[in-house]
């Protein structure tokens, strides 16, 4: 059997030293302060006694890691996790909603070409892609939309799906519950007439988002609350509002202008300040499992994920600009070619998504 061979002690949660290894090795637990075994898979940062060792306690197991070289464990050996892990995957441009902020509002199409499915999951499968995120537009208009998550399902990616909502119920929540870890709802005040201006439904999206959030939960997904900053939003206090929902995850967007898809919303558009605004305002709430919200800037969003658009080939963000690549050249090229890794990467280590 496996054993940990530091002697450490739990004090702090130390949020800025988190350092992500990947590799593969046995889960091993070790002894907290009051001598208990402790073997979890979450995310989990140590500041230990002597303010030296920061320890990644997730599915791969433990790791010391101020001392080069890593702890082995079971022989083998860990290393830091420096690529891309995870993927959006746009099914969809249709959406039901008309949110006048959209940044994808004038595209259109959907993924027509099924049998390339397995390639593009097995390509960025060997790219290192460990999580993809199935979005639109509304996903749920996507009629494959359950094949490409089995699929992604079969192939041991973890699977999320990003939706406004509207059109989950309880029969398509029990059946998604089958392929889908995470569930990304959009959310962005709790007055639904704010929700109405900004084109997020017709004035009952609150009241169904309460709802759904129950069924994901009682089906046993994670929970993702998506929620977009704008001018009409940023003096809101969502703690209470969000505390509620019990999610898993909230996660904070400055509105992002792209040319050619939301030029007419302008007037939405906030500065900086006002977004830092709304961070003051609600940045201190504590999720039920000791969470934090996570916080992109505009700036932080562009060129930061990698993306699948509908026509499956891999959609650019340059110059708040939207463009594209052919999905075959990602055979032949770095991930690092086509997204911003500092910034990817910034985003990924604040949450384990398993
Ligand atoms: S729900 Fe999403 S995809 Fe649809 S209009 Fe709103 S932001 Fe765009």
């Amino acid at each position: 059997m496996a054993f940990f061979p530091f002697h450490m002690e739990i004090r702090t949660m130390k949020r800025e030293n988190i350092v992500h290894f990947s590799g593969e090795a046995e889960l091993i637990g070790f002894n907290d302060i009051d001598g208990t075994k402790q073997a979890n898979t979450d995310l989990c940062i140590q500041d230990c006694r002597n303010d030296l060792d920061i320890v990644h306690l997730n599915d791969y197991g433990i790791i010391r890691h101020s001392s080069i070289p890593y702890a082995t464990i079971t022989g083998k050996t860990l290393t830091p996790a420096t690529s891309i892990r995870s993927a959006n995957w746009h099914v969809t441009m249709n959406c039901n909603y008309n949110c006048r902020f959209c940044f994808y509002k004038n595209m259109i199409g959907e993924f027509k070409d099924i049998e390339k499915t397995r390639h593009i999951l097995e390509t960025l499968k060997n790219k290192g892609i460990e999580k993809i995120n199935f979005a639109g537009g509304e996903p749920l208009l996507y009629k494959n939309l359950m094949y490409l998550l089995k699929m992604a399902k079969d192939m041991e990616f973890t699977v999320s799906v990003v939706t406004n909502a509207s059109l989950l119920n309880e029969n398509n929540i029990r059946e998604l519950s089958s392929y889908v870890d995470w569930i990304g709802i959009s959310v962005d005040s709790t007055d639904e007439n704010i929700e109405k201006e900004l084109g997020r439904g017709n004035g009952c999206h609150v009241e169904h988002v309460q709802r759904v959030c129950e069924l994901i939960r009682k089906y046993g997904m994670k929970l993702k609350i998506n929620t977009t900053v704008t001018k009409l939003n940023y003096l809101e206090d969502m703690k209470t509002f969000i505390s509620s929902l019990r999610p898993d995850r909230w996660k904070v967007f400055q509105i992002l202008y792209m040319k050619g898809q939301n030029d007419d919303a302008l007037d939405l558009i906030l500065t900086t300040e006002e977004f830092e605004a709304f961070r003051r305002i609600n940045g201190g709430l504590v999720l039920n499992n000791g969470a934090t919200p996570t916080f992109e800037s505009a700036d932080d969003m562009l060129n930061s994920y990698l993306i699948i658009g509908a026509d499956g080939n891999i959609l650019l963000s340059n110059d708040n600009q939207r463009s594209s690549v052919a999905f075959e050249e990602l055979e032949c090229m770095e991930l690092t070619e086509l997204v911003d890794v500092d910034k990817c990467l910034e985003r990924e280590r604040s949450y384990e998504w398993n």
